[in-house]
C-alpha cells in the first residue's frame, strides 16, 4: 500500500515515524508544512521539516519532541550574553542544520533538494518533501494585530487571541517537485494528527486538490490538544474544540476519520458527515504506540 502523509511538526512526526516503521521507503512520502519557516539570526529555519527529519532519523529529543537529542546550548547562550535575540531556542547541533541549509539556499539550491541531501546524510530512507520550494508564511490575525507565526507561537507563547490565519504567498506557491506525483501514486493520503489551522491547512492550500481517499487522525483527544494551541485556537474562533470539530474542518475532503476511544460518543455525528470512522487509542508516547496506531490506520484504509 502506498501512502502519502501530510504532517506538521511534533504530532505529525510521531505518526510519520510509526508509518515509516511499517511501510517500505518506496511506499511512504511525507509532505511537511513550511508555513512556519522563518529567518532568524541570519539563518533559514524550517521547524516542522526538521522535527519530522530528526524524528525519522532517531535524532529528536524524546522529551520535547522537537530539537536534537543530547543537545548543547553554547551558541544561543552566547548570543544572549551579547544582547541578541534568544527567545527562539536553537541548540548547537540544530544550528549546524540551519547554517548549512542557509548556505545551500544562498547558492541557489532548492529546499526540496537540500532536504533530500540532509535525509541521506541522516540515514532517512523514506521520502520527506517540503510542501513547496517557494516561501509561504503563516500570519496570525490576533487581538494584538497580525503576527508572524513564530512571533505568535514561540515569542508570545500563543498568548494573543487568534482571529484568523493567512498564508502569505500561498497563491503563487507551487507544490515542491515530487508532491503531486506522490499524491497521484498514493492509494490514500493520511493527514497526521497535526494542528489543522496552522500545520495542515497551509499544505492543503498549496496542494489545492486531492483525488484520493483522505483519512485524518484527530489531534484533539477529549476536547484537549496533547500539546500546542490547536484547542485554544478552536475556542478563540468560536468553535468547541473536539474530534468532531476536526472532522468538520476537513469534511469536504475526508473519506475516513480516526478518533480516540475517549471521544467515542462523537462517532455517530462524525458518521453523519458521510465519513467512515475508526475508534482507537491515538495517544503516541513511545515508538510502540506510534507503530500500533500506524498499523490501525493502514488496516482502516484497507477496509475502506
Ligand atoms: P507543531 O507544528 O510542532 O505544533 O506540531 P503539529 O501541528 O504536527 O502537532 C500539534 C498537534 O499534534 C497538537 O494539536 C497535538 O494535540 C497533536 N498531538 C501531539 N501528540 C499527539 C499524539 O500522541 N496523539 C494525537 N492524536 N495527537 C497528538
Amino acid at each position: 500500500m502506498k501512502i502519502t502523509a501530510l504532517a506538521g511538526g511534533v504530532g505529525g512526526a510521531k505518526l510519520a515515524h510509526g508509518l515509516a516503521h511499517i511501510l517500505a521507503p518506496e511506499d511512504l512520502t511525507i509532505i511537511v508544512n513550511t508555513g512556519d519557516d522563518f529567518e532568524h539570526l541570519g539563518m533559514y529555519i524550517c521547524p516542522d521539516l526538521d522535527t519530522v527529519c530528526y524524528t525519522l532519523g532517531g535524532l529528536a529529543n524524546p522529551e520535547t519532541g522537537w530539537g536534537r537529542v543530547g543537545e548543547s546550548w553554547n551558541t544561543i547562550s552566547n548570543v544572549e550574553k551579547l544582547g541578541g535575540p534568544a527567545w527562539f531556542r536553537l541548540g548547537d547541533q540544530d544550528i549546524a542544520t540551519h547554517l548549512e541549509r542557509t548556505r545551500r539556499l544562498k547558492e541557489g539550491q532548492s529546499l526540496s533538494q537540500i532536504t533530500k541531501d540532509f535525509c541521506k546524510a541522516w540515514g532517512i530512507q523514506h521520502t520527506v518533501l517540503p510542501m513547496s520550494d517557494s516561501p509561504v508564511r503563516t500570519m496570525v490575525d490576533s487581538d494584538e494585530g497580525e503576527l508572524a507565526f513564530q512571533e505568535y507561537f514561540v515569542h508570545r507563547q500563543c498568548v494573543p487571541k487568534v482571529k484568523g490565519f493567512r498564508f502569505d504567498g500561498v497563491e503563487a506557491a507551487e507544490p515542491a517537485v515530487g508532491v503531486k506525483e506522490a499524491i497521484d501514486q498514493a492509494d490514500a493520503v493520511v493527514i497526521c494528527p497535526s494542528n489543522p489551522w496552522v500545520s495542515i491547512d497551509p499544505i492543503l492550500q498549496v496542494i489545492k486538490k486531492i483525488d484520493k481517499p483522505v483519512l485524518a487522525v484527530s489531534p484533539i483527544i477529549g476536547g484537549k490538544t496533547v500539546k500546542g494551541p490547536a484547542a485554544k485556537m478552536y475556542e478563540e474562533l468560536g468553535i468547541e474544540p473536539s474530534a468532531l470539530a476536526v472532522a468538520r474542518h476537513y469534511r469536504t475532503i475526508l473519506t475516513g476519520f480516526v478518533l480516540d476511544n475517549a471521544d467515542s460518543v462523537m462517532e455517530n455525528e462524525i458518521k453523519n458527515l458521510n465519513v467512515k470512522t475508526l475508534i482507537t487509542d491515538t495517544l503516541m508516547n513511545h515508538l510502540t504506540d506510534r507503530t500500533r496506531l500506524a498499523k490501525d490506520v493502514l488496516h482502516f484504509i484497507g477496509s475502506l
